[in-house]
């Protein structure tokens, strides 16, 4: 059994950037899987699909072939490389509509499962550990204040704080409210508020309960 390490929470709390960071030290490979997501967003765009037909949907989903090249840090869909083009604001909210349909989630859940068959991950989302994982080794549930989350987003985007205030709460609306996979702090997930704290800092905590529950993150299948 290859190692999970599940991280979870609101957008904007700093997963990818923890994520990415932890998976480097451990030497594990990091899935983020709001690209998938948001590469099934991306294409439904682009074919104008309607975001509310879920059968269209469904398709897309099981025809993309999405390729995660955590080496690079690319996102490709179909042989194009997409990593830039799955981060405007428009992809952010196309992908939580496409999110909450249940055939695109089991798609997806699918793929995400396979990647870890073979390897060691740490994987980013909002129902890893609740769903795609429940046996995940560790789960942690990263959060931040709606106000520094906000803050960092405006430093990484330069766009305008107002904004993406507001879509950062719509999008975290329709994540927790969804009936399926709904964004939720699993009960046995540890709870980490980064607000005031260092990314260095947060890394400490992880690699704490990751080395506790594994021989010293060195452990193999
Ligand atoms: O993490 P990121 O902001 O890139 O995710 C984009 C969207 O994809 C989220 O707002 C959410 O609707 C959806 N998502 C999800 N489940 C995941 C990862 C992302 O529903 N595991």
């Amino acid at each position: 059994m290859s190692i999970v390490i599940a991280i979870d929470g609101p957008a904007g709390a700093g997963k990818s950037t923890i994520a990415r960071r932890l998976a480097a030290r451990l030497g594990y490979t990091y899935i983020d899987t709001g690209a998938m997501y948001r590469a099934v967003a991306l294409w439904a765009l682009r074919q104008s699909v309607d975001l509310s037909d879920m059968h269209r949907l469904d398709q897309l989903a099981q025809a993309a072939e999405i390729v995660l090249d955590s080496s690079r840090d690319r996102v490709i869909l179909n042989a194009e490389d997409v990593t830039e083009a799955i981060r405007t604001p428009q992809v952010s909210s196309a992908a939580s509509h496409v999110a909450a349909v249940s055939a695109v989630r089991s798609a997806l859940v699918a793929k995400q499962r396979a990647f870890a068959e073979t390897r060691n991950v740490v994987m980013e989302g909002r129902d890893i550990g609740t769903v795609v994982f429940p046996d995940a080794r560790v789960k942690i549930f990263l959060d931040a204040s709606a106000g520094e989350r906000v803050r960092r987003r405006a430093a990484e985007d330069g766009a305008d704080p107002a904004s993406i205030a507001s879509h950062i709460s719509d999008r975290d609306r329709r994540d927790q409210t969804r009936g399926d996979s709904p964004l939720a702090q699993a009960p046995d997930a540890v709870y980490i508020d980064s607000s005031d704290l260092s990314l260095e800092e947060v890394e400490e905590e992880i690699l704490k309960l990751v080395r506790a529950r594994t021989a010293n993150g060195k452990e193999h299948h």
